[in-house]
């Protein structure tokens, strides 16, 4: 790291600021940002890892279920596959910034400029930004909750909403109905998205309303008031917690000039190249076929790999 002057015109005293020059900056330490760093080290290239959350993890740190799906390691939840991941990391000497938060990349200059306003030069990066879950953008979401099994003491012997129709809506509401007294399953579309294998375990006692549209959540006293528009049903649900799973959104906002495909998430080629030359991507943010730890990991590995092509050291 170093200090440069930035040359005012006019000015008595040049403004200060650092400026760090890095081979490899990797954003984001989930499992993709994670293991790229693991493997950017195996490599021997020295890579930076921001992560803008306190703690290293990613989504990782919102399972709150075992995790039964990542070869080798059977986990009563993702903290534990975490704590693994960053272990390793630490073994190879990765080095960490918790609570950087990228706010800008200059994907042709390979500048990232971080919310404190401190900027970062990179010979290759690696966005792993992940994404986040999407928000149903109606009045009141705040009431709703977007975790049942970190948040299970809110719903056991409840009234349950839970708003979705893919995977994730139907696992929930089948784990809900065990410890509830009642759950309403609210799709959006005429049948639920979700695989067969899920929907085949949804219990008959789950009242499903298809077709139909949340409009807001209110709270009146002690309970939540789902009002809905839909052909069949009634036009408010009286329920004591709500939980949305209705999918993520890719964390892109930083990355406004990097190419994207349809659903938001960042244009890759199948070695994680993205539009701009020396910059790659990997994991969530970029692969949306089979959002999973193992794929995250996978991409991460292949990025670091590509990296380390580009900057000449493979
Ligand atoms: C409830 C739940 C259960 C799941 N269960 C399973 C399962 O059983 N098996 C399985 O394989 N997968 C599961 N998944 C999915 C799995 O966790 C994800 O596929 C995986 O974490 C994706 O990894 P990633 O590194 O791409 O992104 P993420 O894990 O989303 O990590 C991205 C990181 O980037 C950081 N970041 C974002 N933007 C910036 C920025 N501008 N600056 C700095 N840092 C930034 C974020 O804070 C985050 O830490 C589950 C997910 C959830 C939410």
């Amino acid at each position: 790291m170093f200090i440069r002057a930035h040359a005012k015109k006019r000015s008595a005293q040049p403004t200060l600021y650092t400026r760090a020059v890095r081979d490899l900056v990797i954003i984001g330490a989930g499992p993709a940002g994670l293991s790229a760093a693991i493997w950017a080290r195996t490599l021997g290239l020295s890579p930076l890892l921001l992560e803008r959350a306190s703690e290293a993890g990613g989504q990782l740190l919102r399972i709150f279920r075992d995790v039964t799906d990542f070869p080798g390691v059977i986990a009563p939840d993702g903290r534990l596959l975490s704590d693994r991941f960053l272990a390793h990391a630490r073994h190879m000497q990765v080095e960490f910034r918790l609570g950087a938060n990228v706010a800008k990349l200059e994907a042709a200059a390979r500048k990232l400029t971080l919310t404190t306003g401190e900027t970062i030069d990179a010979g290759a990066i690696i966005v792993a930004s992940g994404v986040r879950p999407r928000p149903l953008g109606v009045p009141g979401e705040a009431h709703a909750r977007t975790t049942f099994h970190g948040a299970r003491e809110a719903f056991v012997g409840r009234r349950a909403v839970v708003i979705g129709s893919g995977d994730a809506a139907v696992e929930n509401a089948t784990a809900i109905a065990a410890v509830t007294k009642s759950v309403t399953l609210i799709a959006r579309g005429s049948a639920l998205r979700a695989r067969s294998s899920l929907r085949e375990l949804l219990p008959s006692t789950v009242d499903i309303l298809s077709s139909t549209r949340v409009e807001s959540i209110e709270r009146e006293s002690d309970t939540l008031i789902v009002r809905v528009q839909g052909p069949r049903c009634p036009q408010r649900i009286v329920a004591d917690a709500v939980l949305v799973k209705i999918g993520n959104l890719p964390n892109t906002e930083a990355f406004g000039e990097l190419q994207r495909q349809k659903d938001g998430r960042i244009a890759v080629n199948a070695k994680g190249h993205t539009s701009a030359a020396g910059v790659f991507a990997a994991g969530e943010v970029a692969d949306g076929v089979l959002p999973r730890i193992v794929t995250a990991a996978a991409d991460g590995a292949i990025a670091a790999r590509e990296a380390a092509a580009f900057l000449g050291r493979w």
